[in-house]
């Protein structure tokens, strides 16, 4: 799965709309600090369907919202448009007659987030869905945060085991049969 353009307005400290292309190969983001690194990694986990606040460095979801500077006012809302490749034709049945998916995840104070696949209102779990099967994702341990490395070296094994079944990419199936278990 391959993305190829990300979209943010409104989202953490990108409050004016910024277009990013993201070319082929290794990406990397450099800047001081400060300067909006970590929220650009945060803006790609959140757009496929991250729920914790607290893995947004946040207290709830809301704080994703530009929340104001010296000069500038908050915003009402937070968007975010990743957009994936789609010529391998890997997206859910009804979306794979174009050659790009655009996956929007929007944000209202007060109203929650949205979601939307190439313009059509979708469900949360269609867009994890969709990242649980291709083995990415807001949990994939492709998307390493700051400090995580420790983390995982001092793991307790069953927590190593998920992320390495994440990474052999099976977790789509563990997440369906776990619903199946509850229906
Ligand atoms: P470092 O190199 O230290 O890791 P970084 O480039 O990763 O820095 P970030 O943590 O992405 O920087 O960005 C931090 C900045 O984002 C801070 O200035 C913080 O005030 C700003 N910020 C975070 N959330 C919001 C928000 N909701 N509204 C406005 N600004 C925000
Ligand atoms: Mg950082």
């Amino acid at each position: 799965m391959r993305f190829t353009r990300l979209r943010l307005n409104g989202f953490k400290s990108f409050v004016d709309p910024t277009d990013l292309v993201i070319q082929d190969g290794l990406t990397g983001v450099v800047g001081p600090n400060g300067c909006g690194k970590s929220n650009l990694l945060e803006a790609l986990r959140w757009v496929m369907g991250e729920n914790r606040p607290t893995a947004m460095r946040g207290d709830g979801m809301e704080d994703v919202i530009f929340a104001g500077a010296a000069t500038r006012g908050a915003r009402n809302f937070a968007e975010v448009v990743l957009q994936i490749d789609n010529t391998e034709r890997l997206a859910p049945a009804g979306f794979n007659d174009a050659d790009t998916l655009d996956i929007t995840r929007r944000i209202t104070r007060d109203a929650g987030s949205a979601y939307k696949l190439n313009g059509k209102d979708v469900r949360a779990r269609d867009v994890q869905m969709l990242f649980a099967d291709a083995s990415t994702g807001a949990h994939s341990p492709a998307l390493v945060r700051q400090g995580q490395i420790s983390e995982l070296i001092n793991a307790r094994p069953k927590a190593r085991r998920r992320v390495l079944e994440e990474a052999a990419g099976i977790s789509g199936l563990y997440q369906r049969r776990h619903e199946a278990e509850l229906k």
